[in-house]
């Protein structure tokens, strides 16, 4: 496999085409963005920890059945992964009531929800990632009814496994947001899971230990993740 030139440069990853058409490179950079990429630092480490965190979920997710893109690691920052076209849609589960939900609903902060919710945003930072329901991804051609049954499907699925995997290391898996794309006419899981797109707290103490560390100031941010990816027994 031989890496190519730069096809996109996101907000936390760049990505690579290579001499494979069904094949991509994704880097994890240590680049950390909060608030649609309006807050943009570096962490030390972030990229590495992300990469391999993202390198065991998502294979613990394929032996449970879950289509994902993950091919294999290519090194501390980087890894391989199925070309998909992607849906500009994040689904969005939740467990927990925090972060936007808290916002929009005022909730309180940590209220069990059950059951769990489902929600979809549309993947465009210039309008803040707007909420959206079924009928809009439908009728503005992102994805279609059956692509989207599948992709919420997928999504509880994901909820599944991982609060039992995160149960067992003693973590709430509060909320997560997945990217999904087609890959040959199949809904295949992309983008990345990682302590930078879900939240995570103390199952005794709620500490959080995710990337609410570093958009509310907290400090600790990579030391949280670097815990996390230990007691879960991710190799870094
Ligand atoms: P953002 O675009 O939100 O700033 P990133 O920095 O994480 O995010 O950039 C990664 C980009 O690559 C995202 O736009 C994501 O949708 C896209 N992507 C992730 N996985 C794949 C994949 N397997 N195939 C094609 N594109 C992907
Ligand atoms: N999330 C994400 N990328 C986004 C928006 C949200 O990874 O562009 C994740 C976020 O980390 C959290 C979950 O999705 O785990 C729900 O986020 P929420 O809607 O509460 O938004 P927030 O206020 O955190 O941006």
């Amino acid at each position: 496999m031989e890496k190519r030139e730069e096809l996109y440069r996101g907000k936390a990853k760049s990505v690579y085409k290579t001499d494979d058409a069904d094949r991509l490179v994704l880097l994890f950079r240590n680049d950390t963005s909060a608030f649609d990429g309006k807050r943009i630092e570096q962490l030390d480490r972030k990229g590495m920890v992300n990469n391999k965190f993202n390198a065991f979920i998502m294979q613990k997710l394929e032996q449970a059945g879950v289509p994902t893109q993950f091919d294999r690691l290519l090194g501390d920052n980087e890894c391989l992964v199925k070309k998909l076209d992607m849906i500009p849609v994040e689904c969005v589960v939740r467990n927990y009531a925090a972060g936007s939900l808290v916002k929009r609903l005022g909730v309180e902060e940590g209220k069990k929800l059950e059951p769990s919710t489902f929600e979809l945003f549309l993947k465009n930072d210039a309008m803040g990632d707007p909420f959206i329901n079924e009928s809009h991804v439908v009728a503005f051609g992102w994805g279609t009814a059956e692509q989207l049954a599948t992709m919420k499907q997928l999504s509880l699925k994901v909820n599944e496994v991982l609060s039992k995997l995160f149960d067992d290391a003693g973590l709430l898996l509060v909320d997560f947001k997945l990217e999904f794309g087609v890959f040959h006419g199949q809904i295949v899981l992309g983008d990345e899971f990682s302590p930078d797109g879900c939240r995570l707290w103390d199952k005794e103490t709620r500490k959080k230990m995710d990337k609410d560390r570093f958009r509310q100031g907290l400090g600790g941010v990579i030391e949280a993740y670097e815990e996390v990816a230990q007691r879960l027994g991710v190799p870094l």
